[in-house]
């Protein structure tokens, strides 16, 4: 039966559906084959560290360096990072570094004082805890651990909350920042999968390559992982890749 006569034959919302479905596949495969590529082993800027993953399992350790203003990230990721504050800065932006490297004291830190500052508002300890968890990694569960992880704003409107997504900076970031291997870690609508509520402030690191491939198909580094990586143990990373 010729295929013309097949294409006919289907409606066209068959026909745009099975069109979709195609391409989905391919950018899929070859998401893949550039992953496997390109990393091989599963590289050290691809620890994952979420609620359920603390930095203490992944035997990651990170090599700090000094960025601007007092900040320290992985030497890893320096270089991008600058390139893409320079590239911002040119573009007209009033971009600002508020965080980066924490220890595990700095995030202590952070994450009590947080926790008291709703108890003296009046909520129980117990609540108080329930709702930092949502914005705040406990310690020992934050990326900012790594040394992969920037909270960048806007000068002009420097809250970490969600009014930095409608910044200029936090614009020009979220179209952007792949190209120097950052993704926006906890997107909009993700909560259930990131564990954390949307931090349009908050990028990490993973490569260029993997950035590319995460921002065009939309999703997160926990999907990134479970459909790449999905039969390889969380911790096993390899920490002499020449990729970081
Ligand atoms: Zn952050």
């Amino acid at each position: 039966m010729p295929v013309s006569y097949l294409s006919k034959r289907l409606s066209p919302y068959v026909r745009v559906a099975a069109i979709i479905v195609v391409a989905a596949l391919l950018i899929l495969a070859g998401a893949r084959v550039q992953s496997w590529r390109t990393y091989g082993p599963r590289s050290r800027l691809l620890t994952l560290v979420n609620p359920w993953n603390p930095v203490s399992e992944t035997g990651y350790t990170a090599r700090l360096v000094e960025i601007e203003d007092g900040f320290q990230v992985d030497r890893a990721c320096a270089e991008s990072l600058q390139k893409m504050l320079a590239d911002c800065r040119t573009a007209g932006r009033n971009v600002v570094i508020t965080d980066a490297y924490r220890s595990v004291d700095d995030q202590l830190v952070l994450h009590d004082v947080r926790v008291q500052s709703l108890v003296d508002g009046g909520l129980s300890p117990e609540q108080a805890e329930m709702q930092v968890a949502r914005t705040i990694a406990a310690p020992g569960r934050s990326e900012h651990e790594l040394g992969l992880a920037v909270d960048i704003v806007d000068g002009e409107n420097p809250e970490t909350d969600k009014t930095q997504a409608e910044t200029p900076t936090g614009q020009w970031l979220a179209a952007n920042s792949w190209k120097y291997g950052f993704i926006q870690r906890y997107p909009d609508g993700a909560e259930e999968i990131t564990g954390y509520d949307w931090h349009p402030w908050h990028y990490r690191y993973v490569g260029e390559d993997v950035a590319r491939n995460i921002y065009s198909l939309g999703i997160t580094l926990e999907e990134y992982l479970s459909l790449f990586y999905s039969d390889e143990a969380q911790v096993e990373i390899d920490q002499t890749s020449s990729y970081g």
